[in-house]
């Protein structure tokens, strides 16, 4: 079939091609991700100057950088010491006269001629009682102050740089390619949400937000961006929704659920407040025609299996099965075990479904999924392989794993009925970002703990002080409680001074820690050989377990009571508050040392002493997406998603509940995005955006 014609597109040339790159610029451009002229223009700044505000020499005192208009008086080069060439220029208007001193650029004496005129912001300071800039960023002017400045004399753009890009090669760059594209920048978004919102065409947005008119301008530019960000990730979202989900029945479990009471009362203990409001939440919706589709939050600890239990008792209580998928087949194992003592006396079956089991055991559970004799299984990544197929799947629980896409939620069950769903995990969603990444799941929150808070102090200690800290942890292994030391995980590859856990394993059998039983668990171990460790450690058979970050996620050892942490500033925050989770559970009370790492003595970041001082998971994921986003707390990155990249889902909520609402509208009056006013927002979507997000798994 012949392609239609399309006129070939500026913004997909090679930026290469661009006025002042070449090969071997090019080269150090793909350093930073640049390979077309779009990736230049969409090389955005990551800061600002203003140097909008021309002033008088006269007016210019040291220590603030300024901008000022002179012409050039008289240029000296001269060599000093060492072969050190110095060029000073003097430069003045009719207020006064300020020396600019470049050190080892001899090759700019020829651009000063007497009389040049010359626009410059530096910082000035007094040398043997002259103003004086030293470097200074200038520029030359030919004629009337006007657009074509780049360097100063405006709003100046600060950019992104790699070795043997300049700044001011950069905006020179970056200038020739918006000029090369700005006229073919087709829009986007459709023309009633440009109006609506104020934002400036596309192509006026690129000059902006390079090369700003005013702050004004420069805001509404990246509001633009911000929301066209979110715009077509959620139109994405929709769309495969639509496509995958759409249309499918749900599984009815409305009406009484006996088995559920059931289950309730053989609990050994009450349900707290939370926890009956949250199931009471799950119980009305499954009564609904969109069905439950739920994120479950709460703190470690704070009884979110139970009530994903409880949930999956109404669907198998109406003849459904149900699955519960966690992330590792040590937290499967652990579920396994407790979920099935849970479950004793309610006749219930429950299966184990894990990679590392035999061919014939998984062989066996397929089976009884398909014929319908398990109701319910737990397991991992292993229940969307390939060949699995449910006789009749009701509800999906997803444990402790907040990544987890429509096109997953598919293949749990694609027999017709779509399976109501639940996600559930101690990492809390601030809203607008779970609205973000899972578009209309319900969120219930969890915010009780069964025991009152827990009580661990959390403690940072220099390196040096190490030794002290092994001591109270004898003391505390003598008092018959349990320690967990922690190590982040190394690469491989990467040459890393830090003690890996092997070699704390060693060493601590050999000294600090040889009267003690000590096991080691680490990610390269088999699951069996894990499995055991762990099970020794919750019998106490072990006193002392090194680990790496395996121990993470829902492993409960209730007589666990000291965390030792080392290297933690490499962790995130909410990764330490789960870790954190593993002691002093009961509310038995516990400790966490955060040991620092040795290079970073002095740094013991505010970060760190936030997480020391509060216990609130929520408030310390917020700081954690404050301050690292988005991208790498849930993984957008290795999802194969691109970064949010202005966009901050925490603090421009407000842009993404805009975009959520437009979507909405949007598809419910056009869902084929065929009018023709939509007509710029589906070759988008269609040509350019999806395509390039085939392989991310979101929504
Ligand atoms: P989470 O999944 O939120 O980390 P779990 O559901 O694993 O929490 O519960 C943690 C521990 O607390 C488990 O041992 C569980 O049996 C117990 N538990 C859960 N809810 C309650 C409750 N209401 N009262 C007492 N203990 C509870
Ligand atoms: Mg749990």
């Amino acid at each position: 079939m012949q392609q239609p014609f399309r006129p070939k597109d500026p913004l997909r040339e090679g930026s290469q091609f661009v006025k002042g790159v070449g090969p071997s610029r090019q080269k150090l451009l793909s350093r930073l991700g640049i390979e077309t002229v779009e990736d230049l223009v969409s090389h955005f700044p990551r800061a600002y100057y203003d140097r909008s505000n021309l002033l008088p020499i006269g007016d210019i005192g040291p220590g603030a950088d300024a901008t000022f208009l002179a012409t050039t008086l008289a240029v000296s080069l001269r060599t000093a010491r060492r072969g050190q060439s110095i060029l000073t220029v003097a430069v003045g208007d009719e207020t006064g006269i300020v020396h600019l001193t470049f050190f080892n650029q001899p090759y700019l004496e020829k651009q000063f001629k007497q009389g040049t005129r010359i626009i410059a912001t530096g910082r000035m300071r007094y040398y043997k009682g002259q103003k004086q800039i030293v470097a200074p960023d200038y520029e030359l002017l030919s004629g009337e102050l006007d657009e074509s400045l780049i360097h100063t004399g405006r709003i100046v753009p600060v950019y992104p740089l790699t070795a043997g890009i300049s700044q001011r090669m950069m905006r020179r760059i970056i200038k020739s390619a918006l000029e090369k594209t700005m006229e073919s920048i087709a829009e986007n978004l459709p023309a009633r949400v440009l109006a609506s919102k104020d934002f400036p065409s596309r192509g006026r947005a690129f000059v902006e937000i390079h090369y700003p008119e005013s702050w004004e301008s420069l805001k509404r530019a990246v509001r633009r961006f911000k929301f066209e960000e979110v715009f077509f990730l959620h139109l994405l979202i929709k769309d495969r929704r639509i496509r995958v989900l759409g249309g499918r029945p749900r599984p009815d479990l409305s009406g009484p659920h006996p088995l559920l009471e059931r289950f309730l009362e053989s609990l050994p203990f009450e349900l707290t407040a939370a926890q009956e409001r949250v199931l009471g939440e799950i119980r009305s919706d499954v009564g609904r025609e969109n069905g439950l589709g739920r994120l479950v939050q709460g703190d470690v600890g704070s009884g979110k299996t139970v009530i994903g239990v409880a949930a999956m008792m109404m669907a198998i209580g109406k003849g459904f099965q149900a699955a519960m998928m966690v992330p590792t087949e040590i937290l499967a194992q652990q579920h396994f075990e407790k979920i099935s003592r849970y479950l004793e006396g309610l006749s219930v079956s429950v299966e184990l479904l894990i990679g590392s089991m035999s061919g014939r055991e998984k062989g066996r559970v397929h089976e009884a999924l398909r014929e319908g004799s398990v109701d319910l299984v737990i397991g991992t990544h292993a229940l969307i392989q390939e060949g699995i197929a449910f006789h009749q799947l009701g509800l999906a629980v997803i444990d402790e794993q907040h990544r987890f896409g429509v096109r997953q939620r598919a293949k749990l069950g694609d027999s017709g009925l779509l399976p109501h769903f639940i996600v559930m995990t101690a990492t809390p969603i601030p809203r607008s970002l779970a609205q973000t990444v899972y578009g209309d799941l319900d969120l219930s929150i969890i915010d009780e703990l069964p025991f009152g808070r827990r009580n661990v102090r959390t403690e940072i200690v220099e390196a040096e002080e190490r030794d002290r800290v092994y001591a109270e942890v004898r003391d505390i292994l003598h008092a018959g409680r349990q320690a967990f030391f922690l190590y982040p995980l190394i690469e491989e590859s990467e040459k890393s001074d830090l003690l890996a856990a092997t070699e704390a394993f060693e060493r601590f059998q050999a000294d600090e820690f040889g009267r003690f039983p000590i096991g080691l668990l680490h990610g390269r171990m088999s699951f069996e050989e894990k499995s055991k460790v762990v099970q020794m450690f919750r019998n106490g058979e072990i006193g002392v377990l090194v680990t790496t970050t395996v121990i993470e996620v829902g492993v409960d050892i209730p007589n666990a009571s000291v965390l030792v942490v080392n290297n933690p500033e490499r962790f995130g925050l909410a990764q330490l508050h789960q870790l954190r989770g593993r002691v002093g559970r009961r509310g038995s009370g516990g400790v966490c040392y955060l040991i620092l790492g040795e290079s970073s003595h002095h740094v013991a970041s505010a970060r760190l002493r936030l997480f020391a001082e509060t216990d609130d998971g929520f408030r310390l994921a917020e700081e954690d997406l404050r301050l690292r986003g988005p991208g790498e707390i849930w993984g957008f990155r290795q999802s194969g998603m691109p970064a949010f990249r202005l966009i901050n889902p925490v603090s421009d909520s407000d842009i993404v509940q805009q975009s959520w609402r437009e979507t909405d509208r949007l598809l419910k009056t056009d869902p084929g995005l065929n009018y023709s006013e939509n007509k710029v927002v589906s070759d988008y979507f269609r040509m350019y955006y999806k395509p390039r997000m085939a392989v991310a798994d979101i929504g």
